[in-house]
């Protein structure tokens, strides 16, 4: 895991650089954790119980930071653009506006997939792939085949024209949009901001 040094030199950089890009007058104290359950980079949790920011919690996953050590500056930018903007009592979900702040602060916009397993599954009439990184609980159907079964008058969702699984293969790093925003009112998460992230295609 990254040494507290580490963890302290890199948070108070990166706070400076997100108190300057958005103006803030002060910053205030946002502990961060480490969270072994967290299935992604980091997440930011918002304490809101009147609806005004009231306190923050920064947390980390020791998985993802133990592959990527070189996204902590990265990441800690983009959980505190989220915190500056509601402590300004503006939207800190995902938009533009965020997107400046978090890019001008030096932050990442995305973090990555932990290296791990997809699944390929095969339609039967065009030979097409398709990845996902989880099974899929239910059969599937490759869009083209099943539009243009569809034009043709055929039962575009017969069984023999379902994806098949064919392999398993071990992917490295990928592109992921989070759901990294938690708002809490006293203690307890509500909603979280951010659009779920795109199925692994
Ligand atoms: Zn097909
Ligand atoms: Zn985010």
């Amino acid at each position: 895991m990254l040494s507290p040094a580490i963890l302290d030199r890199e948070s108070r950089r990166a706070f400076d650089a997100v108190k300057a890009v958005l103006g803030l007058p002060r910053w205030p104290r946002i502990p961060i954790r480490w969270n072994r359950r967290l299935r992604r980079a980091g997440r930011a949790i918002i304490e809101m119980p009147a609806g005004g920011f009231q306190s923050a919690v920064i947390e980390l996953s020791p998985a993802y930071f133990a592959v990527y050590p070189g996204d902590l500056y990265g990441i800690l930018v983009h959980e505190a653009v989220h915190v500056g903007l509601a402590i300004l009592d503006e939207p800190f979900g995902h938009d533009e506006g965020f997107r400046r702040a978090c890019l001008a602060a030096g932050g990442l916009l995305h973090s990555r997939w932990l290296p791990g397993r997809v699944y390929v599954y095969r339609c039967p009439l065009c030979e097409g792939e398709v990845e996902r990184r989880r099974p899929a609980s239910e059969s599937r159907w490759c869009a083209d085949c099943a539009d243009e079964a569809e034009a043709a008058g055929a039962d575009a969702y017969a069984a023999d024209r379902a994806l098949v699984l064919v392999r398993t293969e071990f992917r490295g790093p990928e592109a992921v949009d989070d759901k990294d925003v938690t708002i809490q009112t006293g203690g307890e998460a509500v909603c979280t901001l951010d659009p779920p992230s795109p199925d692994a295609r």
